[in-house]
């Protein structure tokens, strides 16, 4: 596997050849090692237009090439250009470098990227985006043009451009191919300079259904009969990143009728759907979650989603609501679905209102698929990781009668084990093996999820 990580680009190596002569042959050294020349390359490389003549001292010199797509080889020989054009020029507002902040953006947004890190570093800054939840390196540039695009980056903020010595944080919106896209922006200064992170909030663009996550047609059906409660408590559970709130997103939005009052409470909004009534909690003036808890029924919702059941008082009022005509939807941090029985137990719920409220617990980790371009091999659209993209492996357990009373009387988790195998309860491992078979994902990925 290639760590991209290790090849930091050469400014002197760029600096010797004509941006014109790069781009027409699409090429981009990167590093001379004495032995190797390293070179960004496509397959519409003329690799014979590479002029040697600067590098050549050593007789040995070979030429490794590392194989990238045509659109990504040109995107970033004109980066570096812009880059350098950008410090050349240094006045801020320029063409040059609103170019280079929308193709970095415009990148972000089509590799699916959750947030964008420009990074300082002792001698070179790099641009990171976190993928599927990873963080992937794009480009290295000269240290000296961090001041350009931090101050470009505040001025579209509204932010003091002045100030790089105390963290600053604030959003601003951006026109991508005449699509509107809001960031979040947040600056650091680090012992190198300053580090700056841009969440990317895909705002209104939230479009997703549960069979574009992921989800395996056998667990779709078992959702769809979720859809269809007139009452009860549904849970979601899984640890941080398990991508629960996406899944509760989805839900809410396929219940999303002119017929029904929707009501969240969220800490914070996270997408915001048209129609529906979302509570952004607010600590700091006192909009606090037990506050809201504590007043939503008031505001007669048919359906209720609690971002998260973080305590007994938050479980009692879920229990009470789901009791009493609501559907009420929340996620819980717990490992599997049977798991979260105890755990509510644990948080001192009474037996008798969560046998009866209880409807359906609902279990989910992501997995990496494997990257359908090279299917393992490597390549420049995986970024040389084998994965790209997530999918959903999860466990949907229905608490039947049978559950329900075992639920009433205390029983102990093997019992309820025990039957969850004579009913052939498919959980979330038998959902990746699937995921396996299907050739989605590797065995290795989805033990390491588990
Ligand atoms: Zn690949």
């Amino acid at each position: 596997m290639k760590e991209l990580f290790n090849n930091i680009i050469d400014y002197n190596l760029i600096e010797n050849y004509s941006f014109e002569k790069l781009k027409q042959s699409l090429i981009l050294p990167i590093r001379l090692d004495g032995v190797y020349l390293n070179i960004f390359s496509c397959n519409d490389s003329q690799v014979e237009n590479l002029d040697t003549k600067y590098l050549i001292k050593n007789f040995y010199l070979k030429k490794e090439f590392i194989l990238f797509f045509l659109d990504d080889i040109e995107n970033r020989i004109r980066l570096y250009n812009l880059s350098i054009l950008c410090i050349k020029k240094s006045e801020i507002n320029s063409k040059y470098i609103e170019e280079f902040i929308n193709k970095i953006l415009f990148k972000a947004i089509t590799l699916r990227s959750s947030d964008i890190h420009i990074e300082s570093l002792e001698n070179s800054i790099v641009i990171r985006y976190r993928i599927d939840g990873i963080l992937k390196l794009f480009y290295i540039f000269k240290k000296s043009f961090i001041t350009v695009i931090s101050s470009y980056l505040k001025m579209i903020s509204n932010l003091d451009i002045t100030q790089n010595r105390l963290p600053l944080d604030s959003s601003f919106s951006y026109y991508i191919e005449k699509v509107k896209y809001d960031f979040r922006i947040s600056t650091m200064p680090t012992i190198y300079g300053e580090s700056i992170v841009l969440r990317v909030l895909h705002s209104n663009k939230v479009k997703k259904d549960l069979k574009t996550l992921g989800f395996s047609s056998d667990m779709f059906s078992k959702v769809e009969k979720i859809l269809r409660l007139n009452q009860g408590l549904v849970l979601i559970s899984g640890p941080t990143g398990s991508g629960k709130s996406t899944t509760l997103y989805s839900i809410i939005q396929m219940l999303n009728t002119q017929h029904k009052k929707i009501i969240t409470i969220e800490d914070p909004v996270e997408y915001k759907i048209p129609q529906v009534q979302q509570v952004n909690i607010q600590d700091e003036i006192g909009l606090s979650f037990d506050k809201v808890l504590k007043n939503i029924l008031r505001q007669d919702p048919d359906i209720i989603l609690i971002g998260e059941i973080r305590d007994s008082y938050s479980l009692q009022i879920a229990l009470q609501a789901s009791l009493t005509g609501h559907i009420v939807f929340a996620s819980i941090h717990a490992n599997n679905s049977i798991e979260t029985v105890f755990r509510l137990i644990d948080l001192k719920a009474d037996k008798y209102l969560l046998s009866s409220t209880l409807k359906y617990i609902i279990s989910q980790r992501l997995i990496l698929n494997l990257c359908k371009y090279c299917k393992g091999k490597g390549c420049s659209r995986c970024n040389f990781t084998f994965y790209s993209g997530r999918s959903c492996i999860a466990e949907v357990l229905n608490i039947d009668n049978n559950i329900s009373s075992m639920i009433l009387k205390g029983s102990a988790l093997n019992e309820i084990n025990e039957y969850l195998k004579q009913i052939n309860f498919k959980t979330m491992l038998d959902d990746g093996i699937l995921k396996v078979e299907e050739n989605i994902t590797t065995l290795d990925e989805v033990y390491k999820v588990l």
